[in-house]
């Protein structure tokens, strides 16, 4: 076992499924004891069963993120569990393709607020104890490589995690001088179950995506989970208000590539 996380107390929301349970996995394989939040028994009941047979120790508890009170209650009984939590992992957020003119204010309300405000009351209750109790932490957003570049059909979703992007520079500017580290991982197309079927379901919509990636495959949670273990591990102990892209290159301009391999083939015969 890789022991950098020992004496570690995590809290990753999202926790029971997809990504956050990948990123659950390998915090709890480095030594962390894990608390996972979400809205829905049957997500939690499946992670703990997953992390317990890892013989990670881990708790769940049942919070809706969009709800300040819920998530100080949470983490109330998290605390009173496995005492400290001084890793929280803003991983919760939900998502589906819509053209921006037919998206309904409940459906953006919903996005927005679970990732943006949800983000926030994670983060301001789990800034505020550790400050109150002088004790260093590491949190960590996951927003998503359209953060800076925009993404047609989420407008929802690219809008809030810019908003998190925003925030992860801001609260790392003011919760340095407390020890409290603040970075954020932007992952391109990562093949979970959750944004397989909202994102990519059509077989032609997914095949069009990997064309984009110049990687040419799509990311695997493990590699996801593996840069946020070395982002709140001590070893990343100088970096704050960083963010970190793992998207195989998607976002970068590639826009001329295909234009560029006709011409590698032209010069090869
Ligand atoms: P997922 O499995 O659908 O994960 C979403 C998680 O958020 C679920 O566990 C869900 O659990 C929880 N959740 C949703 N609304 C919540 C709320 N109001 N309160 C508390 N928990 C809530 O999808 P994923 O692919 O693993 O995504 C995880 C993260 O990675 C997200 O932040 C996503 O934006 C980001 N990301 C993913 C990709 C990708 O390609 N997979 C790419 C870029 C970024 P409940 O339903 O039980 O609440």
């Amino acid at each position: 076992m890789n022991p950098d996380l020992q004496g570690r107390v995590a809290l990753v929301t999202g926790g029971g499924t997809g990504l956050g349970l990948g990123i659950a996995t390998e915090l709890g394989l480095a030594g962390a004891k894990i608390a996972i939040a979400s809205r829905k028994e049957t997500n939690l009941d499946k992670g703990l069963t997953h992390l317990r047979s890892q013989n990670i120790e881990a708790f769940a508890v049942k919070a809706d993120v969009r709800d300040a009170d819920e998530v100080a209650k949470a983490i109330d009984s998290a605390e009173a569990h496995f005492g400290v939590i001084d890793i929280l992992i803003n991983n919760a957020a939900g998502n589906f393709v819509v053209p921006a003119e037919r998206l309904s204010p409940h459906g953006w309300t919903s996005v927005v607020e679970t990732v943006l405000n949800g983000t926030f009351f994670c983060s301001r209750e789990i800034g505020r104890r550790l400050i109150q109790q002088r004790h260093p932490g590491s949190i960590i957003n996951i927003i998503a490589a359209y953060a800076w570049t925009g993404g047609a059909g989420t407008v929802h979703s690219a809008s809030a995690k810019a908003g998190v992007l925003a925030m992860t520079k801001t609260l790392a500017v003011e919760w340095a001088q407390f020890g409290i580290r603040v970075n954020a991982i932007a992952p391109g197309p990562v093949e979970t179950e959750g944004a397989s079927r909202q994102l990519w379901a059509d077989p032609n919509e997914r095949e069009q995506l990997l064309a984009d990636i110049p990687l040419r495959r799509f990311g695997r949670v493990e590699e996801i989970a593996q840069v946020v273990q070395f982002l709140v591990s001590d070893r990343a102990g100088f970096i704050t208000g960083t963010t970190l892209t793992a998207d195989g290159g998607e976002s970068l301009p590639h826009a001329r590539l295909d234009a560029v391999n006709k011409l590698r083939k032209t010069s090869l015969s």
